[in-house]
């Protein structure tokens, strides 16, 4: 199959530069490995979005953006990019291969480990990575949050609906999440947070029983007994497969310039994959959009 232009990943940025690429009439791709809406799908209300005053369900707007890239002639087919082929401008999936003019890489990124020894067996027995999916398992049971950015406070207040108790950690003595946030986490009485600390190790064999924390001022080591522990302490961008093929930074984030062009000039990335400072469903739609515009420059020769 030959298109104009392919967006690999169907989140927030892949589907804006969807909805500009397809109308401007170039044929356009989405190939989405997973679920259309990307991350936002995996929360639930989002109260920073513009054009939302009353918020807005993840899995609502990711539909609605869908919708609209629909709209104006975007395709979407599920699968996964292993590889570009640079020289043939062909896009390699695990079922097919694609050639196009313009690639758009959208991939975004997943939630970063703790890497402790256990962390991968007690996944999906009392460690999440995603309150959404995993909080009503927690019912009248004791939870703790990893982090102290927005979605690490935001799912603290989620996992209140179920939760009898959650913990937030932090390795900080003050948060960063936006301050409305902190005044409800701080105000909620079934939270209490843990400052100045950091997961040292994690108890239980079948499922989660508990972990030692370590207070990083007195050095201090004690077991916090749990049912369930959610993690939120940054993002690994999903760009393993663009290892050698483009320039990356020295955490795998795309590297582009002003233009959302990367070192391969008719390869444009946007959102979460790229090397910025803060990845936000209005910055990865804004890069989406100038992403999509240089591609259609790019192919149009102005
Ligand atoms: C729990 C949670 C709550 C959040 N709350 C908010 C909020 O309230 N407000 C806010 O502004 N932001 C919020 N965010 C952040 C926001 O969701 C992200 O910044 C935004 O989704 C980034 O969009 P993106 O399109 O760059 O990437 P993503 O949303 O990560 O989408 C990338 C897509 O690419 C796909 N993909 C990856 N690799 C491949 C491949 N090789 N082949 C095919 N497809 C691939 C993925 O499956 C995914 O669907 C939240 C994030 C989380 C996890």
């Amino acid at each position: 199959m030959t298109k104009d232009i392919i967006i690999i990943g169907g989140g927030p940025a892949g589907l804006t530069s969807a909805i500009y690429t397809s109308r401007a009439r170039h044929s356009t791709l989405v190939i989405e490995e997973k679920a259309v809406g990307g991350q936002i799908i995996l929360t639930t209300e989002i109260e920073n979005y513009p054009g939302f005053p009353k918020g807005i369900m993840g899995p609502e707007l990711g539909m609605l953006m869908e919708e609209q890239a629909k709209k104006f002639g975007t395709e979407i087919k599920y699968d996964s990019v292993k590889s570009i082929n640079i020289d043939e401008k062909k896009v390699i999936t695990e079922k097919e291969e694609y050639t196009c003019k313009a690639i758009i890489i959208a991939t975004g990124a997943t939630p970063s480990k703790l890497n402790l020894p256990k962390e991968e067996e007690l996944t999906g027995r009392g460690i999440s990575y995603c309150a959404t999916c995993d909080g009503a398992f927690f019912k009248d049971q004791i939870v703790a949050v990893i982090g102290g950015g927005n979605t690490a406070v935001e799912e603290a207040l989620f996992l209140t609906n179920f939760a009898k108790k959650v913990y937030l950690i932090h390795r900080r003595d003050k948060l960063r999440a936006e301050k409305c946030l902190q005044e409800r986490l701080f105000e909620h009485d079934k939270i209490e947070v843990i400052w100045n600390t950091i997961v040292d190790s994690l108890e239980g064999d079948d499922s989660l029983k508990g972990i030692n924390i370590k207070n990083k001022i007195t050095g201090q080591i004690s077991l916090l007994p749990l049912d369930g522990l959610f993690i939120f302490v940054g993002y690994t961008p999903k760009t393993e497969f663009l290892k050698g093929l483009l320039e990356l930074d020295e955490n795998g984030y795309i590297k582009v310039n002003e233009k959302n062009q990367t070192s391969i000039p008719w390869i444009f990335a946007a959102g979460d994959c790229i090397s910025k400072p803060y990845k936000q469903i209005a910055t990865a739609v804004g890069d989406g959009c100038t992403a999509a515009l240089s591609a259609i420059a790019y192919l149009e020769g102005y």
